[in-house]
This record gives C-alpha cells, structure tokens and sequence, in this order.
C-alpha cells in the first residue's frame, strides 16, 4: 500500500485551492478526481460571478469566507492574469414597497464589511443603464464576473509548481480510519489503495454521500445531502446592460438575475429545482417563467429571445422550505478523526470563497 501526506478529494475550484494552500505549506499532496480531467462538475456549471457577501447571515462562514475569499481573488486574478471584470451590480427594486428592502439589504451587508453599496434613486440608476426599469436599486460596486476555467488552471498550475500532484480517473470509493491514518480505495483503471495521514473530501455534490463511505467516520457528524438545479437561459444578441442586474430577492433564491460573461454575453438563471438525481438537462419550457420574471426589470425583452443555456446543481445540506445551511469545514475538532476534513454545502458563494477556504483548510488540516 503506497502511502502519502495529504490526499484531497476532488479537483473542482475548491478542491484545488485547498491542494495549493496545503502544496505551498510544503506538505506533499495528491488530488483524486473522479472524472478525466479537473473542474467539470459545480465548477464549470455556474454563474461566474465574484459575490461582494452582501445578503448571508453575519457571522457566518459564507459571509467571513466570502468578503475575505473576494479580496484574495480579485488579488489574485491580477497577479496570475486571470480574465475577470468588477463589473459591478445592481439590486433592483420594482415596487416602492422593494425601495424598503434595499435599506435592508444595505445594513446587512455593512454587517458582513461590505460598506460600500451605494443606494440610486430611479434616474440615478437608468443613468447607469438606461434599459433599466426600477423604482430605485442599490449599486455594488465590489461584485465582479471571473473566468472559473482559468482560475481553476491557475490554481492546479501552483499546486503543482509546490509538488502536488492531480490524478484523474480516480474516484474514491470507499475509506477506513485506522491508527495510522485514513485509507482510501481508490476506483478507476489503475485501482490502488492508498494510507493518507490527512484527507480532504471536497468532492462536492456528493461529499456526505463519501463521507458516509469512510468507515469510522461517525454519521451523526454527516450531514443530509440534497440537490438543487438551477438552470439558465441565453439571449440572442447584444447583452442590454454592462453590470449584473439582481431583482430584490423574494422567497428561496437571488430571484431569476442577469449575469455577463467576459465576452459580453448575457445570461438570466438560474431559477430553483428540486431533484433527486443528478442530470443537466433544461427544459425549454422552463422560459415561460423567466420572461414575467425578467420584464419587471426589464420590460424591453422580446418574446422568443431566451435560448436553453445550461444548469448546474447546488450541493444542498438543507432541503426545500428548510432555511439555506451555512458552509460547513468539518475538522477533527468537530468530528474526532485525526487528520479529516470534510467540505459540506460548498454552495455559492464557493467560487468566490474558493481561495479564503483553502487557507481555512490548510490551518486545520494537520
Ligand atoms: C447554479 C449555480 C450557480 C453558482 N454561481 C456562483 C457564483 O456566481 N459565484 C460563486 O462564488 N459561486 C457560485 N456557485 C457555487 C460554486 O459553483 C461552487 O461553490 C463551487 O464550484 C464548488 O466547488 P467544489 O470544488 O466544491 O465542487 P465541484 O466543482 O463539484 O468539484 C467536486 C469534484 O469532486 C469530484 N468527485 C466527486 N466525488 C468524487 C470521488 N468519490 N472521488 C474523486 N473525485 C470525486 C467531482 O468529479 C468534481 O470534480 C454556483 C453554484 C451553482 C450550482
């Protein structure tokens, strides 16, 4: 049995960063990823959008991780020259009685040390962009949009340059703690098992599902594991706006939003379903909901506009109608395995947060 420092599970955006903060503390790693190659998953089935950590609970490890994870990303992009844009966003608010929530929104996120929303009366904000139809909208300047294929390459490019190493086609299937750390059994092709003193389950959607197959690991520390799709739909032609425009949130999600991508092109999604297996199908139907949606921001949208674009699934610990679970980096200390650390509910804000959870691993991760 050959055996290793530090395995981590999964090669998404978080996967990574945690193989580079642990690589760059000079500890030896290998990354095991179920599928041919990294970032296929969650990853590559986003909005692509750098959160400012305006609307989670203060306190929580989404807003810490996400205010912190921002600075470290926008830091980094620059210096890996990473594609990505601080664009910028509006929340807007289409009734007098939203123009309320937007104070509320504001205070929320000065709770959480973003101070630097400013709030726009109506001509303010179509001075910004005139297609816009509002009754008032608060601007984050701090929100941005990042190439997530690039990062992920970045990051996999500093790991490996600290010595780790990215194994694919290797799911893990099955785990025991023992009195000399955790051994993992290794799927795919090339089957092996492997002795790791520390593991890093990161494998995302389906990171309670494994940790439910590591044998010792106690299950009441386990947390439930649901699945919501979400599914956007593409505009033909020139995006109408130049930031990304959010409806006041209203009920389960961010409401159906416009985001941009770094060539310029326009996306609205992703709405929220439920389901119980993982497929990426979108049902074309599903845009009859998206135009009433969208009009009330912007009545300008033709019918027939919207094209079937893609989704992704939120790796959700808390299931429908239940309040959206926190961010939860399990270590020993909460879960009594030595050298085990699981990542449940990487949920957004992940990628903006991927860097800032690395770091966090890498401290409790021994
Ligand atoms: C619709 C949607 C929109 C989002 N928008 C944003 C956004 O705009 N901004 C933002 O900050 N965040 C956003 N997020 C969240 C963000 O995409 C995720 O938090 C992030 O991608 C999670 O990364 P991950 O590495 O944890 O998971 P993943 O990318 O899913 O990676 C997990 C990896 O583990 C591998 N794996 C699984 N099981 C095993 C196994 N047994 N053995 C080996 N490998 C395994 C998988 O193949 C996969 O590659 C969004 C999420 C969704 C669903």
């Amino acid at each position: 049995m050959e055996s290793v420092d530090c395995v981590v599970i999964g090669a998404g955006v978080v996967g990574l960063a945690v193989a580079r903060a642990l690589a760059q503390q000079g500890r030896e790693v290998v990354i095991l990823e179920a599928e041919n190659t990294f970032g296929t998953i969650t990853s590559a089935r986003n909005s692509e959008v750098i959160h400012a950590g305006i609307y989670y609970p203060a306190g929580s490890l989404k807003a810490r991780l996400c205010v912190r994870g921002k600075a470290m990303l926008y830091d980094y992009c620059a210096s890996h020259q990473i594609a990505h844009q601080r664009c910028g966003k509006l929340i807007v608010a289409a009734s007098a009685a939203q123009v309320a929530t937007l104070e509320g929104i504001r205070a929320k996120a000065a709770a959480n040390g973003v101070d630097d929303l400013r709030l726009l009366s109506r001509e303010q904000a179509l001075e910004l962009e005139p297609n816009l139809q509002c009754e008032a909208a608060l601007l984050s300047p701090s929100t941005g949009i990042v190439d997530s294929h690039g990062l992920m390459l970045a990051l996999l490019g500093d790991a490996e340059q600290a010595g780790a190493m990215l194994a694919v086609c290797s799911p893990v299937m099955t785990g025991a703690v023992t009195g000399d750390g955790i051994v993992l059994e290794v799927g795919g092709d090339t089957a092996t098992t492997l002795l790791a003193r520390t593991v890093v389950n990161a494998a995302g959607l389906t990171a309670p599902e494994l940790a439910r197959r590591i044998e010792g690991m106690p299950a009441a520390h386990i947390p439930p594991q649901f699945y919501a799709k979400g599914c956007y739909f593409t505009l033909a032609g020139r995006a109408p706006f130049s930031r990304l425009i959010y409806p006041v949130p209203e009920a389960a999600g961010l409401g159906v939003h416009l985001t941009l991508d770094l060539g310029g092109q326009a996306r609205f999604g992703p709405n929220v379903r439920w389901i119980d297996e993982i497929e990426y199908g979108v049902d074309p139907h599903d845009a009859d909901s998206f135009y009433d949606e969208v009009r009330r921001y912007w009545p300008a949208l033709a019918d027939g506009a919207l094209q079937p674009g893609y989704a992704g699934i939120r790796p959700k610990i808390s299931g429908p109608g239940e309040p959206a679970a926190d961010f939860r980096i399990d270590g020993p200390a909460l879960h009594g395995v030595p050298g085990l650390v699981h990542l449940f509910g990487i949920e957004s804000p992940g990628l903006t947060a991927s860097l800032a959870i690395g770091e966090t691993v890498a401290a409790i991760a021994q």
